[in-house]
């Protein structure tokens, strides 16, 4: 089949067996809570996919990961969902060397992810329904000796059980008390004062581990912060971070829809040919507009970074219809016998879904994207 052939040979690249182990596992069994898939691309080499080669990783360039994960979520949908939360944390601080705006010390933990196979959560949402990622409400005190502490609660979280460092979104008083400052804290999982608890009670998409994690008082030294502007004027690398977000989800619940498509090719039940080459021109026609996103992202320009963020989240909402025209179509045509005889149809076609729930959302960003086609620049909320 030449459908998802691209993705695939790409995914066996980096990853030679995946591909297969993957496919041997029955998919409700890898959407489970225990999702066995998760174990399976830490022990390939996984979470290094997007660390640079100098420091251990595999280097994967941006086209080459949005096909990675499209190819990971025809078959296993909650570790592409839990996967892109980590590969964004570590895009994040790529960008960050890339910059020079860390504390210097990022080549080192990004050699820790690589060598020790560690995967990074990200923490960001806090499950206040109308509260934007970018307000967050953490209690955050600065302490005598330079350091702060973090209370609070992050909710969903993707990867909760098998993280082993997080990254949080806080807002820190300024030094001089007068206001304070949008930044991304990133300890151990293992820091005394992190609890996790279930959040997570919807079966779809449960393999992603995306339950609470409490911060208790948690201890973050000053070299474990990094400030990252305000939410109306996010800096460079902020922006960045969310160009590698908005690329990587789409394309893993892409790859979600791809699957159903995938079955509608293998049934080749007496239906017209028009209307399976309908769900390629759809499906292709996403991938390619996220493509051109990735291969626009490969140079690195600080004076592009509004501009490439307003077409990355066109792309994203015009991916997100063409998911939503595809998978309803990809069930009407493989048929009641499909649907009723397994719960596979049904669950993917709700999973893809989703993908409208991921931050920002459609209807919150309209009136942004809106005055940015006027000319503004675009102001994330
Ligand atoms: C599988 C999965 C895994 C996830 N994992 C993580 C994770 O690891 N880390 C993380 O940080 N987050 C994660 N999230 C994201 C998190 O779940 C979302 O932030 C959360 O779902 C948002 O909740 P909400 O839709 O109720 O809130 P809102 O975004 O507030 O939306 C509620 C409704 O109001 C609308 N709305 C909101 N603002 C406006 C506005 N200004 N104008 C008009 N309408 C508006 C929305 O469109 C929506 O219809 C994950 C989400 C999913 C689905």
């Amino acid at each position: 089949m030449n459908f998802l052939k691209q993705e695939r040979t790409t995914l066996k690249e980096f990853f030679p067996d995946l591909d297969e182990k993957l496919a041997h596992i029955p998919l409700l069994e890898m959407e489970k809570p225990q999702n066995p898939a998760i174990q399976i691309f830490r022990e390939l080499g996984g979470p290094r996919l997007l660390i640079p080669t100098k420091y251990a990783g595999l280097g994967a360039t941006p086209i080459e990961a949005v096909r990675v994960q499209r190819a990971i979520a025809s078959r296993a949908p909650s570790l592409a969902i839990a996967t892109t939360m980590h590969h964004f944390s570590v895009a994040t601080i790529v960008e960050m060397i890339a910059q020079g705006s860390g504390t210097g010390l990022e080549w080192m933990l990004l050699e820790g992810i690589a060598k020790q196979n560690l995967y990074v959560a990200s923490g960001f949402a806090e499950g206040k329904t109308g509260s934007g990622i970018l307000t967050p409400h953490m209690q955050v005190k600065r302490t005598e000796e330079g350091s702060v502490t973090v209370s609070g609660s992050k909710k969903p979280c993707s990867l909760a059980t098998s993280m082993d460092l997080l990254t949080a979104s806080v807002s820190i008083p300024n030094k001089s008390g007068d206001g304070s400052e949008l930044a991304v804290i990133i300890i151990p999982a293992s820091t005394p004062g992190i609890e996790r608890r279930p959040f997570w009670t919807n079966s779809v998409l449960a393999g992603a581990q995306s339950d609470e994690v409490i911060l208790h008082d948690v201890k973050v030294p000053e070299q474990l912060i990094s400030y990252t502007g305000n939410s109306g004027n996010l800096d460079y690398v902020q922006t960045r971070g969310f160009l590698w977000f908005e690329l990587l989800i789409s394309a893993s619940y892409l790859g979600i829809a791809s699957a159903l498509v995938e079955r509608t090719i293998a049934a080749s039940k007496s239906i017209t040919h028009c209307e399976r080459a309908l769900l390629g021109i759809e499906t292709e026609g996403a991938m390619a507009a996220l493509e051109g996103v990735a291969q626009s992202m490969v140079v690195s320009d600080n004076n592009q970074g509004n501009d490439q963020l307003a077409r990355v989240l066109f792309v994203r909402y015009a991916v997100q219809g063409a998911i939503e025209r595809v998978t309803s179509r990809a069930v009407e045509l493989l048929g009641g016998m499909a649907f009723i005889s397994s719960s596979e149809v049904a669950y993917m076609f709700a999973a893809t879904r989703a993908l409208a729930f991921h931050p920002p959302s459609r209807l919150s960003i309209s009136p942004a994207l809106d005055k940015y086609l006027a000319g503004e620049a675009l102001l994330m909320q």
